[in-house]
């Protein structure tokens, strides 16, 4: 009998969209999957998998692999030679959040933007290209975007700057990437398609692990020469797997059926939104345009350490950001009954205080 109930905590766990297990039906189709070696390119399921996802943003092609992490950073490898800088902004993902990765996998340096909420302007991106004949300085190699922003309290991007960067981009010699961990929050709550980033960007990042709800996985898409060369710096990095099939068929559940369902996720996060709005210890609460809600705890009813305590007392899982910011991210393991549950007791605590 297959089942997802590992074990029996009763926590509502909201301190990330990573934290799903998967569905009796995707272990059903995990179970089921055909699999082979995937180092000689031999697993039907990866391959399937890699076909998938490239044909839905348009792209030539795309390599599984195992976190959002290598398929970033296999990305600014494939972007970057040593001493080269990345153009990003400074609440993103690759910069804070990735073990000092850039440096040490690439050996290149960071220019950080200070956008709205992770995102910034092509204006932006221009002022900020080294003068590439200028020895003085490190050369401008590549901009990275990250949509959804997670730091940015799960923030969308506009089409219409995007496509400013682009140029930008295409004008200096430069790549330009997009770290895509919930890209698809982006695309369902913008109603904006996959193809039309395909044509934007040299590489794109998707995570099947977040919201999609698969338990491991991401992968990078890009050009035939580009995933090419992306296979060898992911067997160099470690990450060959062989008879991945088996998770690969967790992700390709994932794409297939949990891709519309995250507007439910965005609904309940605005619903969260409007009693937060309401509650004595929020301060101020970030816009909501996904699954991410982030407030600023108000420390004169209570510090955010008693906070998040007293959401854990009432079954509650929840994550400080720094800075007395509170994170919560709505995900498919929350059922209907858990949500009203969150939202009476976070009426109870507002009235305690
Ligand atoms: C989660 C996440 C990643 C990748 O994280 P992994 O845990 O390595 O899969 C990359 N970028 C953003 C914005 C993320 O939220």
């Amino acid at each position: 009998m297959l089942s997802n109930k590992t074990e029996t905590l009763s926590m509502i766990d909201l301190r990330s969209d990573t934290v799903t297990k998967p569905s009796p039906q995707m272990l059903q189709a995990m179970m089921e999957a055909q699999v082979g070696d995937d180092v000689f390119g031999e697993d039907p399921t990866v391959n399937e998998l890699q076909n998938f996802a490239a044909d839905m943003f348009g792209m030539e092609a795309a390599l599984y692999c195992s976190s959002g992490t290598m398929t970033n950073q296999i990305a600014i490898k494939l972007h970057t030679q040593p001493g080269d800088e990345v153009i990003c902004d400074k609440l993103s993902h690759i910069y804070l959040y990735e073990g000092g990765g850039i440096a040490s996998n690439s050996g290149a340096s960071v220019r950080l933007l200070e956008g709205n909420l992770g995102r910034f302007t092509a204006n932006q991106v221009l002022e900020n290209i080294n003068d590439r004949n200028n020895i003085h300085f490190p050369i401008s190699s590549m901009v990275s975007i990250e949509n959804t922003v997670n730091k940015g309290g799960g923030a969308c991007w506009e089409i219409d700057e995007m496509i400013k960067i682009k140029a930008v981009c295409q004008n200096n010699n430069m790549a330009l990437h997009l770290d895509g961990a919930r890209l698809f929050n982006a695309l369902v709550a913008k109603n904006q398609s996959p193809k039309k980033y395909g044509q934007l960007f040299d590489t794109i990042s998707i995570c099947l692990s977040k919201g999609l709800g698969a338990p491991v996985g991401s992968l990078l898409l890009g050009n035939k020469e580009h995933i090419t060369k992306a296979t060898r710096i992911r067997k160099a990095m470690g990450g060959g797997m062989r008879q991945a099939g088996f998770i690969a068929a967790a992700g390709l559940y994932a794409l297939q059926n949990n891709v519309e369902r995250l507007k439910i996720d965005h609904e309940r996060a605005k619903s969260l939104a409007s009693v937060l709005q309401n509650s004595l210890f929020v301060e101020s609460i970030y816009p909501v345009e996904t699954n991410i809600v982030i407030f600023k705890v108000n420390t004169k009813i209570r510090t955010t350490t008693q906070l998040i305590d007293n959401l854990k007392e009432n079954g509650i899982n929840a994550v400080s950001m720094g800075n007395n910011l509170v994170r919560f991210v709505l995900h498919l393991n929350i059922t209907d009954s858990e949500f009203e549950f969150l939202l009476s007791k976070l009426d109870e605590i507002n009235l305690k205080q």
